[in-house]
C-alpha cells in the first residue's frame, strides 16, 4: 500500500495519491498564481495577499519552495499583462517593484524567464517615448566604442549576430499595423515581431559582437567588423522577431541586420531613439 504524496495517508494499491488531493493541489497552484498576478498589477494590501497565498498553500499541500515559484509566476504574468495595453507605465512599474520587495524576490529569481529584464527595458522605452535619453545601464569594463562628445550610451546588446546582404533585396518584414502612439513616440506591441529575417544565399553572417545603441548612432564591434552608423543615415528600419534590419541612405548600401534575440525591444529602442 503506497501513501498519498500529498496528505500522507494510505492511497490504495499501486496508487501514489488520492484523486481529490491531487485536484486540490492543482487548483491551489492556479489560485496562488492568480492572487500574485492580481497583487502585482493592482497593488493594494500586500500583507493580505501574502496571508491568502499562505493559506492556499497550506490547504493545497504546496510546500514553501513551490509556493515561491508560483508567486514568481504570478509576478511574471503581471509583467506580461502590464505590457499588453501598451508600454509599462510608471505606476505599473512601481506596483511590480513593491510586490518584489514585499515578497523578497531576488532579481535573479524573477529573471529566470527574462521578466525582470523586461521591466528594465520597459522603463528605458518609456523614457525614450517621452522624449528623454535614459541613463539606466551600468557598464563594467571598457567598451570598444569611441563615443562622441555629448553622446549617451543607452543600451548594449551582447553576442549579436550581424548579417549583410550581398545585393539590395527587399525584406519581408512583420506587420506594422500594431503600433500605438504614446507620448512623442511610436510603440510596437510584441505582436508586431512576427517577421522573420529572410535567409537567402545572399545573406552573409558577417560577424558576432557587441551592438551599442546611443542617442546618435548604432555601434557594432566584433572580431572582424567595427563600424558606426548615424541614425539620420538610415532610411528604413525593419522589424524581425529576433532583431532589426536597416537600410542606409546610399546608392551602394546593402541591407544590414542585427540579431539580438529580442526584436520587440531592439526595434522599439532604435526606431524611437532615432526620432529624438
Ligand atoms: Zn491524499
Amino acid at each position: 500500500m503506497g501513501s498519498c504524496t500529498f496528505c500522507g495517508k494510505a492511497a490504495g494499491f499501486l496508487r501514489k495519491s488520492h484523486k481529490g488531493c491531487k485536484e486540490r493541489h492543482e487548483i491551489g497552484k492556479r489560485q496562488i498564481i492568480a492572487i500574485a498576478r492580481k497583487a502585482g498589477l493592482m497593488g493594494g494590501d500586500l500583507k493580505n495577499a501574502e496571508d491568502e497565498i499562505e493559506n492556499v498553500a497550506k490547504s493545497s499541500y504546496i510546500h514553501t519552495p513551490m509556493m515561491n515559484r508560483l508567486v514568481a509566476s504570478g509576478w511574471e504574468a503581471a509583467v506580461e499583462q502590464a505590457f499588453e495595453d501598451g508600454i509599462l507605465t510608471l505606476q505599473e512599474e512601481q506596483k511590480l517593484s513593491e510586490f518584489q520587495e514585499h515578497f523578497s524576490l531576488s532579481r535573479k529569481f524573477l529573471d529566470t524567464n527574462g521578466a525582470y529584464t523586461k521591466i528594465v527595458q520597459g522603463a528605458v522605452l518609456r523614457e525614450i517615448l517621452e522624449g528623454n535619453i535614459p541613463d539606466r545601464i551600468n557598464v563594467s569594463g571598457q567598451l570598444p566604442f569611441n563615443l562622441q562628445k555629448n553622446e549617451q550610451l543607452v543600451w548594449v546588446f551582447e553576442d549579436v549576430n550581424y548579417y549583410e546582404e550581398k545585393t539590395r533585396t527587399r525584406y519581408v518584414g512583420g506587420s506594422q499595423g500594431v503600433s500605438i502612439r504614446i507620448a512623442k513616440g511610436l510603440y510596437y506591441r510584441t505582436g508586431a515581431f512576427k517577421g522573420e529575417r529572410v535567409q537567402t544565399s545572399e545573406t552573409i553572417h558577417a560577424d558576432t559582437g557587441l551592438l551599442g545603441v546611443t542617442n546618435k548612432h548604432l555601434y557594432f564591434s566584433g572580431p572582424l567588423k567595427k563600424f558606426r552608423i548615424k541614425f539620420d543615415k538610415i532610411v528604413t528600419f525593419e522589424p524581425f522577431s529576433d532583431g532589426i534590419g536597416i537600410q542606409r541612405d546610399a546608392m551602394t548600401a546593402k541591407p544590414q541586420s542585427f540579431a539580438t534575440n529580442d526584436g520587440w525591444f531592439t526595434y522599439n529602442l532604435i526606431t524611437n531613439l532615432a526620432q529624438i
